[in-house]
């Protein structure tokens, strides 16, 4: 096999991807659709879903809410088998001191981005075990490996998923299951436009100013893109990838501090 022909995945490879109907859930399910692989994504949004579905009738969507058990129960109750989990779900959470945040949003922020991990790695397990070439990518953060003050539910979630993914590496690589977490930099979008636009309300300051403060933070001067991360997706789940396991993985252009 070529250099060239390691770096790409097996065609065939089934893949879940969470929260794969927009934002950069889409972008890695569309890479591994562009690979050839047969992917699944759920998602909570049925129009998300709707318009991932038209655009990708290859694709099969299914709607779930990755915290809730008896969502997970029925999108595994479905799957033949599997041999790559991507554990994309994540929501921002709320801004601000922390004597501030509501409790609800603090568990929210949590049971989404840690629980729902938890509750899809669990039906996984016995899926990517007979597979024989299982993987696991758990969508972190930055803020999973720098602490990220008015942010502090959001960055327990990234780190505990750093924990999770360290932790399970140990305890499935011995069934030849890879587990690796990716920590994305700020990406362009409109969900980052929005974590701005609440981080500068609720420092009083702009828009304008508060990307700039961003920007000034990350070594190469701008925040990364979608497909940067899918391409990692896609990396770590090819032959050239195969060696690489229990690793937090940043595609950032090395932010400095959050
Ligand atoms: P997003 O906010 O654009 O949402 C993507 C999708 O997630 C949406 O279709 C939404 O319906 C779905 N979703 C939300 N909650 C869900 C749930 N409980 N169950 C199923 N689907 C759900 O997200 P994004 O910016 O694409 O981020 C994806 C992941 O990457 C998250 O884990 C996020 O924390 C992480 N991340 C994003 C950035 C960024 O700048 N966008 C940076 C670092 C890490």
């Amino acid at each position: 096999m070529s250099y060239l022909e390691r770096m790409r995945p097996t065609p065939g490879l089934r893949v879940l991807v969470t929260a794969g109907a927009s934002g950069l859930g889409a972008a890695i399910a569309g890479a591994f659709c562009e690979a050839g692989a047969q992917v699944v994504i759920c998602d909570l949004d049925q129009r998300a879903l709707d318009l991932f579905a038209a655009a990708h009738p290859d694709v099969d969507v299914r709607c779930a809410d990755v915290s809730d058990s008896a969502d997970v129960d029925r999108l595994f109750a479905g799957l033949d088998g599997l041999d790559v989990l991507i554990n994309n779900a994540g929501i921002a959470g709320p801004t601000g001191p922390i004597d501030t945040l509501q409790i609800d949003d603090i568990r929210r922020t949590l049971d989404v981005g840690v629980m729902g991990q938890f509750l899809t790695i669990r039906h996984a397990a016995p899926l990517l075990r007979a597979s024989g070439a299982g993987a696991i990518i758990n969508v972190s953060s930055v803020a999973g490996r720098l602490g990220y003050a008015m942010r502090t539910p959001y960055a327990a979630a990234k780190w505990g998923i750093v924990g999770l993914t360290a932790s399970l590496a140990k305890e499935m690589g011995p069934d030849g299951i890879r587990v690796n977490a990716i920590l994305p930099g700020p990406v362009r979008g409109p969900r980052m436009e929005g974590v701005i636009r609440d981080r500068a309300a609720a420092q009083g300051v702009t828009f304008e100013a508060m990307e700039a403060e961003y920007l000034s933070n990350i070594s190469l001067r701008r925040m990364v893109g979608p497909e940067d991360v899918a391409s990692l997706a896609l990396f770590l789940c090819s032959a050239a990838g195969g060696n690489i396991s229990g690793q937090a993985i940043s595609v950032c252009g090395n932010v400095e501090t959050l």
